[in-house]
């Protein structure tokens, strides 16, 4: 039997698992119901519907997601942006105020930017960095504060510490976005956050496979959220939800890997001539390492870096990879590469490009699980050719 106390790894494979599953199963099966009989005269809120949330296999999903996360109750969405905003929608009414950090997932900047305003909402955005900055944002109508663990593309880890005590101190709600990080990296519950959601489609689930979101916290919070999401309609299907249970399993070993593949990749890189600058928290040279060696337990499977060649160069190496495919997503147990200028940062403007940092020649790559002796050497043969 796993406690709430298990490690990680432990957590991963038996958290939330019912052995023995129906007639036996070591496996808990895919229920394949849209609905389920019910007693007649049973309220609509107690019947088992996939929408609502409340099918067998959706309450084994929510138990294991709960245990990863080391939370009272959890909740399965069906994809990441539908995690992010069937909680603002749940955190804020029209008439209310966010802060929120000022390096953004394209989806969720998108969401802020194009629709907040029309749905009565307003919003700051914040350096998460500059915690002295944050009280001159907040005003009286203010309800939550949002930021992300580890930041696209440049791998930034901000005041995470300092965001859950401001909120606290402020009465607000604080949710991070932990899905670059996983909980194998860190557990935000356990630094204090009150939610925690996950594009479940990157790490979580590990396979490239699926599209999914999941959403964590106090029960009562989670309760709120599933309220909402009943309404919305983002409720994940059984069969993505058995894969994502799957993936789970693994994460642990996985996101080991990832970020000591991250770590020899980010090394490597730092050390070669035709490289211009690396971006990886765990390299001493970030601006966010000694902070985040204290908050996370491993740095990570992302990092992006730019050559001294330019785009050129950058589409060059990207031509001679043989390893990582060319693709925008991330997590996935095969290393990925993309421009982000040309894809996660397509939509903001070159000059807001400029402004973040996110240059056109800038590299992304996730980190697979692949031996890091290949990844590197491919890497290696990769700039010979440039
Ligand atoms: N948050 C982050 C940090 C992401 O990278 C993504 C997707 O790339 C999302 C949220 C949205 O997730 P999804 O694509 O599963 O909707």
């Amino acid at each position: 039997m796993h406690s709430s106390d298990s490690r990680i790894e432990t957590l991963a494979v038996h958290g939330g698992e019912r052995v023995p599953g129906p007639d036996g199963s070591m496996v808990f099966p895919i229920y394949q119901s849209t609905v389920y009989t019910s007693e007649p005269g049973e309220s609509y809120h107690d019947i088992k519907y996939l929408r609502l949330n409340s099918t067998p296999s959706q309450a084994y999903l929510h138990d294991k997601l709960a245990a990863l996360e080391g939370a009272e109750a959890a909740l399965a969405t069906a994809s990441g942006m539908a995690a992010i905003t069937t909680i603002l929608h749940t955190l804020l009414r029209a008439g209310d105020h966010l802060l929120v950090g000022d390096v953004l997932y394209g989806g969720t900047h998108n969401f802020l930017t194009g629709h907040a305003e029309g749905l009565g909402l307003s919003y700051t955005m914040v350096d998460p960095h500059r915690p002295d900055t944050w009280a001159a944002a907040r005003r009286p109508n203010t309800k939550a504060f949002l930021v992300e663990t580890i930041t696209n593309p440049l791998m930034r880890v901000g005041a995470l510490r300092e965001v859950v005590a401001f909120a606290r101190a402020e009465g607000l709600v604080s949710v991070v976005d932990n899905t670059f990080a996983s909980p194998v990296n860190f557990r935000p519950l356990a630094a204090g956050f009150d939610l925690v959601f996950h594009s479940a489609t990157k790490y979580l689930n590990g396979h490239s496979d699926l599209v999914a979101g999941s959403v964590a916290g106090s029960a009562a919070l989670v309760d709120q959220v599933r309220k909402k999401l009943n309404i919305y309609g983002g409720s994940l299907d059984p069969h993505a939800g058995f894969l994502l249970a799957r993936g789970m399993k693994t994460l642990a070993i996985r996101v080991r890997a990832q970020n000591a593949n991250a770590e020899a990749l980010a090394e490597f890189l730092a050390g070669h001539e035709k490289v211009a600058q690396v971006n990886y928290p765990g390299l001493a040279d970030h601006p966010d390492h000694a902070h985040a060696a204290e908050l996370l337990s491993g740095f990570g499977g992302m990092l992006s870096f730019r050559l001294a060649g330019g785009v050129g160069a950058a589409d060059a190496l990207l031509e001679a990879l043989r390893l990582p495919a060319v693709a925008p997503s991330l997590g996935g147990i095969e290393s990925l590469v993309t421009r982000p200028s040309l894809t996660s940062h397509a939509g903001m403007s070159p000059e807001d490009r400029a402004k973040a940092g996110v240059a056109d020649d800038l590299i992304r790559f996730s980190c697979g699980i692949e031996h890091p002796d290949d990844l590197l050497e491919d890497v290696a043969q990769a700039l010979d050719k440039v």
